[in-house]
């Protein structure tokens, strides 16, 4: 299992992940391996042990997109808000911002910092969340 030229093509935050990834590109038909060193087989280490992915260097292009996707899903899982739709209101008393999801946009809410009533997603004026310091 030598690669002729190899192509380091990802740093896997652990040995699970390299494997992971390994075989979904082995799936796809793109020769890859993973770095095994002597921590490998200490199998509670490995775990926190960065992991290379390597791949031939003219498969690298493909397995590129592939690891673009993995990365894409690993992050959807790692931080499942974080593509829900904040709307951000900035208070007419206060000056401060709050933001509130998607699913309240036409709706009135209080102020998360004076409890002044504000309404959600109707951003007229300049549209900019300027933070009015004091
Ligand atoms: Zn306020």
């Amino acid at each position: 299992m030598a690669l002729q030229e190899p192509f380091k093509i990802y740093t896997a935050d652990n040995n699970v992940e390299a494997i992971l990834l390994v075989e979904m590109l082995t799936s796809a038909g793109i020769e890859a391996f993973a770095d095994q060193d002597q921590f490998w087989a200490l199998s509670t280490v490995s775990q926190l042990h960065r992991s290379n992915v390597w791949v031939e260097k003219s498969s690298a292009m493909k397995a590129a997109d592939l690891i673009r996707e993995f990365e894409s899903r690993k992050q959807e899982r790692a931080h499942p808000d974080a593509s829900a739709a904040h709307i951000t209101v900035r208070c007419e008393e206060c000056g401060k911002t709050s933001s509130f999801p998607e699913s309240l946009n036409g709706t009135t809410q209080e102020c998360a910092h004076c409890g002044a009533y504000v309404d959600v997603g109707t951003l007229d004026g300049d549209g900019q969340a300027d933070t009015a310091e004091g």
